[in-house]
């Protein structure tokens, strides 16, 4: 028998999912708020919309994708992040035809082939956002402004806001000329997997988490001193239009991203209490992503939150989560005529919003206080012979102890004393 799940991944219930609900929720009320519609994407996708999207070059697309031959043979991968397939959609569906911004949001596992460790799992959700059409630092700003937005409301105050400028196309090449030639020189010290990004990619050796690549990384030129004006005035812009919101930020040379598309902004929200994993949020903008994928040129700005992150950021903060699943009711029987009566009372309570419960395993009346309490219900009521000759019920009061008599069929005439 196989009693455990597969490494990397979880299983959520109970106190622990309502979690995860609580966040969802606030998701879906803070996109109500911005006026960002929901996109549901498959789980699967043609491999190549990752090779494209994502970037042939980084860790993802070489070493931590789930991909697969279907019974087809076609080449299937497990979406490891939201933007390719979100951004496949938008061409797919022409909406770029609908009037602009397009502005969408989603909520989906992804999957990766990592070591799994606090905070980094093979299986894990994300929030994200994608804002097509707008080339102005405003969008930036206001998708910079969601993920501040919901840390917030979530209670999570203990993140920094790191922003920097890739630059466009023509910066970046500037850039990472400079910085091939600066880590020529060290090229003896670098580790290995630098070494190769030395060849293909120096820019990611910034990120590098080796201590002795880090060391030299520090006195690297910083891409700020690399941006053309347009550049630097766009990342000017995107800073004036936080500091408007007032949305505290710090500018951060050495956010760099790990996927390939990004143009000028990036930014991070990193939590310092969480251990290694401290970036709860990470997006950018990626000009180049839709055409890449066979679109007209369409500048896009979006980021990706990892919600198991989100929960270890509240819990270190100690934020206030709803987390308790209320019961409101419970009703207790004594018999089998009176526990059809107590069923039917709870089915017609939960059609009016009330959660309640009643017996299902033919127990004792004491037993099933026992489980009524054990389930927080904040009333209780018990329906015996004299309860059903007479219409009437004692309504019990769990907090404070008190009783009234109501007349039980009637639920319009007390439903009220229960909220
Ligand atoms: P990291 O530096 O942690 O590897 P990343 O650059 O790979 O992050 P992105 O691809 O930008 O991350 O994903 C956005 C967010 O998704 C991350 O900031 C994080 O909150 C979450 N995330 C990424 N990978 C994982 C994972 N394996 N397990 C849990 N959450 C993850
Ligand atoms: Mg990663």
């Amino acid at each position: 028998m196989i009693t455990q799940a597969p490494r990397g991944t979880y299983d959520l219930y109970g106190e622990q999912v309502r979690k995860w609900q609580s966040i969802e929720r606030t998701i879906v009320r803070l996109m109500q708020d911005f006026h960002y519609g929901e996109i549901r994407t498959p789980v699967f996708e043609h491999t190549e919309l990752f090779q494209r999207g994502v970037g042939d070059t980084t860790d993802i697309v070489q070493k931590e994708m789930y991909t697969f031959l279907d019974k087809g043979h076609r080449s299937i991968t497990l979406k490891p992040e939201g933007t390719a397939g979100a951004a496949r959609a938008y061409l797919e569906h022409k909406m770029f035809a609908d009037p602009q911004p397009t502005k969408l949001y989603y909520m989906t596992p992804c999957f990766r082939y990592e070591k799994p460790q606090a905070g980094r799992d093979r299986q894990f959700s994300q929030f994200g956002v994608e804002l097509y059409g707008s080339a102005e630092a405003a969008a930036d700003a206001e998708v910079i402004s969601i993920a501040h937005e919901l840390l917030k409301r979530l209670g999570i105050r203990n993140v920094t806001l790191h922003i920097n400028s890739l630059g466009c196309r023509d910066c970046r090449a500037r850039y990472n000329e400079q910085l091939k030639a600066y880590f020529e020189s060290y090229r003896n010290d670098l580790c290995e997997t630098c070494l190769e990004r030395l060849e293909r990619n120096p820019l990611r050796i910034l990120d590098c988490k080796n201590p002795e690549c880090r060391k030299i990384v520090e006195e690297a030129p910083s891409v700020l001193d690399a941006l053309d004006e347009e550049c630097r005035s766009h990342f000017e812009n995107v800073q004036a239009y936080l500091r408007g919101m007032g949305i505290p930020f710090v500018v951060d040379p050495g956010i760099v991203r790990g996927l390939d598309y990004y143009t000028r902004t990036v930014f991070e929200f990193v939590c310092d209490e969480i251990g290694a994993q401290g970036t709860v949020c990470a997006g950018g903008r990626y000009d180049h992503l839709i055409e890449e994928l066979g679109g007209s040129p369409t500048p896009a700005v979006g980021f990706g939150a990892g919600i198991g992150r989100m929960i270890l950021a509240m819990e270190a903060a100690g934020g206030e989560t709803q987390t308790s699943s209320p019961l409101d009711l419970y009703v207790g029987s004594m018999g089998d005529k009176a526990s059809i009566e107590a069923s039917s009372l709870v089915y017609r309570l939960r059609a009016q919003n009330i959660s309640a419960e009643s017996d299902l395993l033919g127990r004792s009346v004491k037993a099933q206080m026992k489980y009524a309490n054990k389930q927080g219900a904040r009333f209780t009521m018990i329906l015996g012979e004299t309860e059903l000759e007479t219409g009437k019920a004692a309504l019990k009061n769990m907090e404070s102890g008190e009783s009234r008599t109501v007349e039980f069929q009637n639920i319009q005439e007390w439903r009220n004393q229960l909220s």
